[in-house]
């Protein structure tokens, strides 16, 4: 990775900036749209920094949208430029610049104001949802306007809608439901010929499915239909803790292939010692519990495995069938006895769990440092040499942040969407989420990624089954290895929807044309 670890943003590009105004700025000036453009630098600035705080890219405006009208005026306005790019902007929270257009237009999703509005129908049990509505405002709407809420979630809620859907968003849910990408029945979309569209399963299924996990290449999601089911009132949420792999994993594969299950499974890999963020201290879920190490087995190796799940219940069921439940499920696994913590919370916290580790994160300065993560999903085939290799010896330390993995199932994935998965019904989502200090030397970012590249490396020269969440690449080769045989399809997508190649230069899968 061509890395430009700055002092998180740099003001850079000023030439280029004030030679496009003459430009391109001439053509913005025609613009004519109910929100707002904004060429000054605290918008810019903003506009050029993501929460991965590696890459630093300018635009030349921020556009605030009154709605999908003013999406559709601003692409086909660029389309009159022969070098404009436009780049929705989610929450900016992706990692390697995604969201970002050097030079171009970013159109800041999260403004659409009224037309991020969430409107819930209780009947047939789905939300109209703006493509710039937090997935934490769809929960509180759902869950305390109308009892409802969506089926799949990412582990942490301040993402937009349009954002996670261009990606997947994955969680514990999604081994049930498949990722959020599966549980949309019908888009509204601005395509990169300025058209606004309708699309779904059956009505322009071919923009439907392309948008779906397509890195925001085909299309800029204005509002989606997001299915709904009854919310539970209460959640038991649980871990246990294996020293042995092989047993963590069928223990997962168990859970999320049985008809009766926890309605949550993740699970994920801590060094075994005390380290407050990378070992024990990670695993007990009260401050009254603490993690007994005379528990663990003599041979234990460098790291452990922690198997986090969770059970749904109303407020009306009887405890003792709640706990029956739990200990029926929680008995056909092999995790080490006594090392089990567990709490029980209400449903709209357990969503907001992680709401805390950035409130905590904030206080201690390193929610707004550099983060270097890693999303890769890693073949059932492979995961344990994966194990061996990269856990056990690469990142036996930990990487000051959860190290997730977690089983997922293929078939709760429609094929006919954008993304790329690896082979077999079974493969893991493995999620590195580096935190830093909180003032990191360049040389501890720069460290991180390049223990990035070299396990990305390694699952290279194993020949391991891996494509990359998330992913982010420099040239179209490695792109067209990326998708693999799916590359012509996305090409052709491409073609379709957004032949001047307008939409979402961060990516760098394209580059603009006339
Ligand atoms: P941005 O980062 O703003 O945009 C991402 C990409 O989508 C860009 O290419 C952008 O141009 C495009 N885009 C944005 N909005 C639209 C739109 N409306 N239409 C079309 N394209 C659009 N992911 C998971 O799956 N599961 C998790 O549990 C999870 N947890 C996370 C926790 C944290 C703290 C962070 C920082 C990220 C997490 N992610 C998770 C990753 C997250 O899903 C992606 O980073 C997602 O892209 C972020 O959404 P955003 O709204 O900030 O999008």
């Amino acid at each position: 990775l061509a890395c430009l670890v700055e002092r998180f943003v740099a003001e850079n590009d000023t030439d280029s900036i004030a030679e496009l105004e003459i430009t391109d700025d001439g053509v913005l000036k025609d613009l004519d749209i109910e929100g707002s453009i904004d060429y000054g630098t605290n918008a810019t600035g903003l506009a050029a920094k993501d929460f991965g705080g590696i890459y630093a890219v300018k635009p030349l405006a921020v556009i605030r949208p009154a709605g999908a009208d003013d999406v559709a005026r601003v692409i086909r306005q660029a389309l009159h430029s022969p070098t404009l790019t436009v780049a929705a902007r989610g929450n900016g929270h992706s990692i390697n610049g995604q969201a970002m257009a050097h030079n171009g237009i970013v159109i800041d999703m999260k403004s659409m104001g009224y037309n991020n509005r969430i409107d819930v129908n209780v009947t047939s049990m789905y939300a109209d949802v703006g493509g710039g509505a937090l997935w934490a405002d769809v929960l509180k709407r759902c869950v305390l306007g109308c009892g409802l809420a969506p089926k799949s979630w990412t582990d942490y809620l301040d993402l937009t809608v349009g954002g996670t859907l261009s990606n997947a968003g994955v969680s514990g849910q999604a081994f049930r439901y498949g990722p959020q990408t599966s549980t949309v029945t019908e888009l509204e979309v601005v395509t990169g010929n300025g058209e606004k569209t309708i699309c779904s399963n059956s009505q322009n299924s071919e923009l439907f499915y392309s948008v779906l996990g397509g890195l925001g290449q085909f299309g800029i999601i204005t509002r989606a239909r997001v299915l709904l089911q009854p919310a539970p009132d209460m959640v038991r949420w649980i871990r246990v803790v294996y020293s042995e792999f092989d047993e963590f994993t069928r223990d997962a594969e168990l859970l999320i292939t049985s008809k009766e299950s926890f309605n949550y499974v993740e699970g994920y890999v801590l060094a075994n010692s005390d380290d407050p963020i990378n070992g024990w201290p990670s695993v007990p879920l009260a401050s009254n519990q603490s993690f007994d190490l005379s528990h663990l087995p003599n041979n234990t190796g460098p790291v452990l495995y922690c198997l986090e799940v969770a059970l749904h219940y109303s407020n009306h069921d009887d405890p003792s069938t709640v706990n029956m439940v739990v200990e029926k499920l929680l008995g056909r696994l092999r995790y080490i006895e006594h090392l089990r913590f567990e709490i029980d919370l209400s449903y709209m916290n357990f969503l907001l769990r992680v709401k805390h580790v950035e409130q905590a994160a904030r206080a201690s300065g390193i929610w707004d440092t550099p983060h270097p993560w890693l999303n890769i999903f890693v073949s059932k085939r492979d995961i344990a040499a994966f194990n061996q290799i990269v856990f056990q010896n690469i990142l036996k330390h930990g990487v000051n942040g959860p190290m997730l993995t977690y089983p997922l199932l293929r078939s709760k994935w429609d094929n006919r969407s954008s993304v790329a998965l690896p082979q077999g019904e079974i493969f893991y989502l493995v999620a590195l989420l580096r935190f830093s200090h909180a003032h990191p030397q360049e040389s501890e970012i720069k460290q991180m990624v390049a223990q990035n590249q070299e396990i990305l490396q390694t699952c290279i020269n194993n020949g391991f089954d891996f494509k990359l969440y998330l992913p982010r690449y420099e040239s179209t080769v490695e792109w067209k290895t990326h998708f693999g045989d799916q590359w012509v399809r996305f090409v052709e997508r491409k073609s379709q929807f957004d032949p001047k190649a307008v939409l979402a230069p961060g990516q760098k899968i394209f580059t603009r044309n006339h």
